[in-house]
């Protein structure tokens, strides 16, 4: 298998060497996602029914009892990212949890996000609050969360909502401490975990601790 390029601007990061690191995720990590998206089919009269832990396939035309066809699926979610890709609520608790770590952790956004809404979510990251430098991936991010994790001699932690991800940030840089979190509460009971392998935390305070407790971060204040 041929291995996929770095996201070029992760040889532009530079972070403190000493300090410990949380990599972060974006869509149904501190980004309420699926509820967005379910907004832009809807105003496309299209409607979601949340039955599998999959977004194409949880879209439905009203009355019919099959989802839609998986090219339309992908037809609507690049349309979405074209023009509602900042149409999207940020998960309860995430900028508050993510600043106060942010006192004695470097943070880094890890998105997979279409290329092109780079600039959208970047605006989106500082409006609701998450100021912190994003590198946009693609595919599993393993190599990604490794090449992040080399730059620190600190304690890593890894937060994402996919468990291929965490599987493969697991192959690729096995010391980094690894979270699931799965922000949108309807998701949460079909999502796939490994529990053993990946601690599973679905809500911010909670994720906050655990992650100041695994990286040896004195509790901050507030
Ligand atoms: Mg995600």
């Amino acid at each position: 298998m041929t291995a996929r390029p770095l996201p070029p601007e992760l040889s532009q990061l530079e972070l403190n060497r000493a300090t410990p690191l949380i990599i972060v995720d974006v869509d149904e990590v501190l980004a309420m996602f699926m509820r967005g998206f379910e907004r832009f089919v809807g105003r496309h009269g299209l409607e979601m029914r949340i039955t599998r832990f999959a977004l194409f396939e949880n879209v439905y035309r009203p009355g019919e009892a099959l989802p839609i066809e998986p090219e339309l699926g992908k037809t609507l979610f690049e349309a979405f990212f074209d023009t509602d890709g900042e149409d999207i609520d940020p998960a309860a608790g995430a900028a508050h949890a993510l600043d106060s770590l942010s006192s004695q952790a470097s943070i880094v956004i890890l998105t997979n996000a279409p290329g092109k809404s780079r600039d959208a979510r970047s605006r989106w990251l500082a409006r609701h609050g998450f100021p912190y430098p994003m590198v946009m991936n693609s595919g599993p991010k393993g190599a990604a969360v490794r090449a992040l994790a080399d730059l620190t001699e600190g304690p890593v932690a890894f937060v994402d909502d996919l468990l291929p991800n965490l599987e493969s940030a697991a192959l690729a840089a096995p010391a980094a401490h690894r979270f699931q979190m799965v922000a949108d509460e309807r998701l949460r009971p079909l999502a796939f975990s490994d529990r053993e392998r990946h601690r599973r935390i679905d809500h911010w305070p909670e994720m906050r601790h655990a992650i100041a407790e695994a990286l040896n971060i004195v509790r901050a204040p507030g």
